[in-house]
């Protein structure tokens, strides 16, 4: 359920109407917008009365969602979210680039990357330490070492830096070194490591999963922000279809279906998608052309070398020259790079 208060509402009308809620043992999440204020409601709200609230001294409406995600939804929240990690803001004017190797594998390789990275403007430096292979005899990362290689890259680069988080035991740990946490792929619907992330206040770029359908994705961002976790980034980066001669399949419509449904911030991975690095750059310009609030791409400075996805990583060179192709690209939908 949404009440959505008069324009300019006092504060003290809001919290009137918020600690009766609360009162009554819901979980109020506040909205606060630049004119108007809109509480979500969530609970087992089926029982209430919404014209008990409609008559509440400054409440302009009560609406009960019919989607069942509620607080990722565009109701509870008109104006898009913009996440800052480390003074990078993702979904507002400016396209954020995040780039970096799929895995963290030595202090050579990590900073040779990352300080090409960074010099051909990417913003957010990508590495895993720990890694969700598809084999338990494939490398499985570096662990806390990686993490910390991958801090000292950020740092000397200028860069914020994300990286995977696969458990909730690594959590804590990854808070110290990560300015964003992912989430995989595969752990998109690990409900328990969403509502352990929900508790920090740390930004989550949120993969969607291989089969999940949109509304799978949004319930699944619903648990990091019921916990009150707010900052979250939802990341498309291909869904298995009929096609086996790429990776996967990127789907471009999610971007501006996100866009339409939620108020949260949509880049998409290419790499991954495509799986294979000949066809990067086209799928990249592309999610930027259709609105995309950033990319996040495998780069590698010796592809041929990597312990992990080499064939989809892009060269230094091939990374520097799209991002002026992109360059190009971001005037022509408004926004900056
Ligand atoms: C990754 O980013 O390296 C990764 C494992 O991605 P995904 O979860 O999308 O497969
Ligand atoms: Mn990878």
């Amino acid at each position: 359920m949404i009440i959505v208060m008069e324009k300019h509402a006092a504060d003290e009308k809001i919290e009137r109407v918020m600690e009766d809620l609360i009162s009554r043992g819901f979980d109020v999440h506040r909205s606060t917008g630049s004119d108007q204020t809109v509480l979500g409601v969530v609970g087992n709200v089926a029982s209430l009365d919404t014209r008990e609230f409609e008559l509440f001294d400054g409440v302009q409406e009560v609406i009960r969602v019919s989607e069942p995600y509620k607080l990722t939804s565009r109701t509870w929240k008109r104006e898009r979210t913009v996440v800052t990690a480390r003074g990078v803001a993702v979904g507002g004017d400016e396209v954020v680039v995040m780039a970096g190797p799929c895995t963290i594998e030595s202090e050579t390789q990590l900073f040779e990357t990352a300080r090409r990275v960074a010099r051909a403007g990417a913003r957010i430096l990508r590495g895993g330490a720990y890694k969700p292979r598809s084999s338990p005899y494939a490398f499985q990362g570096m662990g806390v070492e990686g993490l910390k290689l991958l801090r000292a890259a950020g740092d000397e680069t200028g860069m914020a830096t994300i990286s995977e988080v696969m458990e909730i035991s690594q959590i804590e740990k990854m808070l110290e070194y990560v300015d964003i946490m992912q989430v995989g792929a595969r752990n998109m619907q690990n409900f328990n490591l969403l509502s352990a992330l929900g508790q920090t206040r740390k930004p989550v770029l949120l993969k969607r999963g291989m089969s999940a359908t949109i509304q799978e994705w949004l319930l699944a961002a619903e648990y990091i922000m019921a916990g009150g976790n707010y900052d979250v980034i939802l990341c498309e980066r291909g869904i298995r279809t009929f096609e086996t001669y790429t990776r996967n399949t990127l789907d471009i419509s999610a971007i501006p279906v996100i866009h339409h449904l939620s108020h949260l911030p949509i880049i998409a991975d290419p790499s991954h998608a495509v799986g294979r690095r000949d066809k990067v750059m086209p799928l990249a310009r592309a999610i930027v052309a259709a609105g995309a609030d950033g990319v996040l791409i495998e780069v590698h400075h010796d592809p041929e070398k990597a312990l992990c996805d080499g064939p989809q990583s892009l060269y230094p060179d091939q990374f520097a020259r799209l991002m002026d192709e992109l360059r190009i690209i971001v005037p022509a939908v408004g926004r900056t790079l």
